[in-house]
């Protein structure tokens, strides 16, 4: 196995050392950050490898509840000075952060991918899509432009005002282009940002984002790292005056209900379990195949919006199925050491348990599985190895096909007419994403149209195709509000209006 520390050097001389002790792969130190300075928490947690958990990563620094304290008061003091700079100073800052991930772009991928658990190239591709966030961004200054109305009844401007101090949550299967989803669009917008952590992958999120709060003034980015205990203290303070958060539904409900208090904004990216329509004229060929591959099982899985269930007309389920099997013959799950391995293991042991547990489910209820591709041989026993399986067999009822497995199981479900198949497909408290394969665009177009999520593709499903141009949310229980595009920014402001009426004065 490489050595971590073999990759480059630490991200920042202040917050990181290493150092070769037994049985260690490196010693990133992920330190809080509160007012500008990195600082060491109450407590300090080790970060196994998912690959093989008897390996540590790094550590990660836990916030007290006075550091949490510290880091909303070190965000109030300097909202609203970073409020008065120009959208266009911002932007600026956030075009030369992105310069700099694209420097540290190798060395935190390195790190990301033994972390989090996924391939090294899949780790580039994700630093790759957050530096694109934060250069996407920082050429938006134009969407924070009041909006002025002359009229026979006087002048109204329409205003975005950044909302103070923003508290971030992060997920951990893609941390670091999903905290600058959040942080970049905040920032931007003039607020200032108290961010925490994901507990089992924090070292490449909070390496990332040392250069660009280097750039910012001191308090305008703050970082925690703890549990839901330091999520809840956010999420209730009356400082903090928007929530952004991205993670599970059951968590989002608790976020939503803890924000009530203060009656603060919330923006909700949650869970999905997304499907995929393939209608009866589509042609099942490498191409389908190749894409619906990809979409399901690249990171394992753990996409909020992978299909994670696949409708294929009934008489042709079989082709379908030994299609998409033979499809993954080259497929390879093992450690980020092994080359040639094109998956990693899932993120944690209770996302295996949970797998596991489904798939347990889908068998007892009378489901088969087909494993797909193979383990590597350098899968050390103790990793979170899941071998991905394609199952048949379940009806739509299936808890497989009801509930978000996060993970690399592909159930494929028989329909037998088109008004089936939306049916099902939208049976489900869900409504992340969806996508529909046809030959037939205006077909395709049709019946995306049908289905309740806040994005349908079309004859696409993967990582990358959901533009950052593009507003991304979900429907139902997948969440409030819509992140990416100048919607996204918008999310992080007040709109204000200042109406001058020359109408109603008396004369
Ligand atoms: P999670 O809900 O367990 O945790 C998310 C974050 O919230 C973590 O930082 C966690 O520490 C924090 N948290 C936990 N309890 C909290 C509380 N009571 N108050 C405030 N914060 C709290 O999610 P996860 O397991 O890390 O991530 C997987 C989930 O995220 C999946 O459901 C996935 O679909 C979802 N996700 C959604 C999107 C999207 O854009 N919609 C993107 C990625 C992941």
């Amino acid at each position: 196995m490489p050595q971590l520390h073999d990759l480059g050097g630490p991200p920042t001389s202040v917050e990181t050392e290493q150092s070769a002790g037994p049985g260690r792969l490196h010693h990133t130190e992920a330190t809080l950050l509160i007012a500008g300075r990195p600082v060491q928490g109450e407590s300090v947690v080790e970060i196994p490898a998912p690959s093989d958990p008897r390996q540590i990563v790094g550590r990660c620094h836990i916030a007290s509840p006075e550091q949490a304290l510290a880091a909303v008061e070190a965000a109030r003091q300097s909202a609203a000075q970073w409020a008065r700079t120009s959208a266009a100073s911002r932007a600026e800052i956030l075009a030369r952060a992105a310069e700099a991930l694209k420097r540290d772009a190798p060395r935190l991928s390195e790190l990301l991918s033994w972390e989090q658990g996924k391939p090294p190239a899949e780790a580039r591709v994700e630093l790759e899509g957050a530096r694109g966030i934060l250069e996407w961004h920082a050429g938006q200054a134009a969407a924070l432009d009041p909006v002025v109305l002359d009229d026979r009844r006087g002048r109204q401007i329409r205003r975005r005002v950044p909302m103070g101090v923003v508290a971030v949550m992060v997920p951990w299967n893609y941390p670091v282009l999903l905290a600058q989803l959040m942080v970049a669009p905040a920032l931007l917008a003039g607020n200032a940002v108290v961010l925490k952590l994901p507990e089992s992958s924090p070292l490449a999120l909070r390496a990332s984002l040392s250069p660009l709060a280097e750039l910012l003034p001191p308090g305008v980015l703050n970082i925690l790292a703890g549990d839901a205990a330091i999520g809840e203290l956010l999420t209730t303070h009356p400082s903090v005056r928007k929530v952004a958060f991205t993670g599970s539904t059951a968590t989002g409900r608790k976020v939503m209900a803890a924000a009530s208090g203060t009656l603060k904004s919330v923006s909700l990216e949650l869970g999905g379990n997304d499907p995929a329509v393939v209608l009866p004229g589509r042609t099942i060929d490498a191409e389908l195949i190749d894409e619906l591959v990809r979409g399901t099982l690249t990171n394992a899985g753990q996409i909020c919006y992978a299909p994670k269930r696949i409708y294929v007309p009934a008489d042709r389920h079989a082709e379908f199925c030994r299609a998409f099997a033979d499809g993954c013959a080259d497929m390879v799950v093992g450690p980020p050491s092994d080359g040639s391995a094109t998956l990693g293991p899932l993120n944690n042991a209770r996302q295996l348990a949970v797998v596991t547990g489904l798939l347990d489910d889908a068998l007892a209820g009378g489901g088969s599985a087909v494993p797909l591709g193979r383990l590597s041989e350098h899968c050390s026993p103790d990793g979170y190895w899941f071998q991905p399986r394609l199952v048949t067999g379940l009806g739509n009822g299936a808890r497989l096909v009801q509930e978000e497995q996060f993970g690399p199981l592909v159930p494929v479900v028989a329909y037998s007419s088109v008004d089936e198949a939306v049916e099902m497909a939208n049976d489900t408290e869900y409504g992340l994403a969806a996508s529909v394969w046809s030959d037939d665009e205006a077909e395709a177009f049709d019946v995306a149209a049908r289905l309740e999520a806040g994005t349908v593709f079309v004859n696409v499903h993967r990582v990358g195709a959901s533009a950052v141009d593009m507003p991304f949310g979900g429907f139902k229980q997948s969440g409030i509000g819509r992140g990416h595009a100048v919607e996204g920014i918008h999310e992080y402001t007040e709109l204000q209006v200042i109406a001058q009426r020359e109408d109603m004065r008396k004369r």
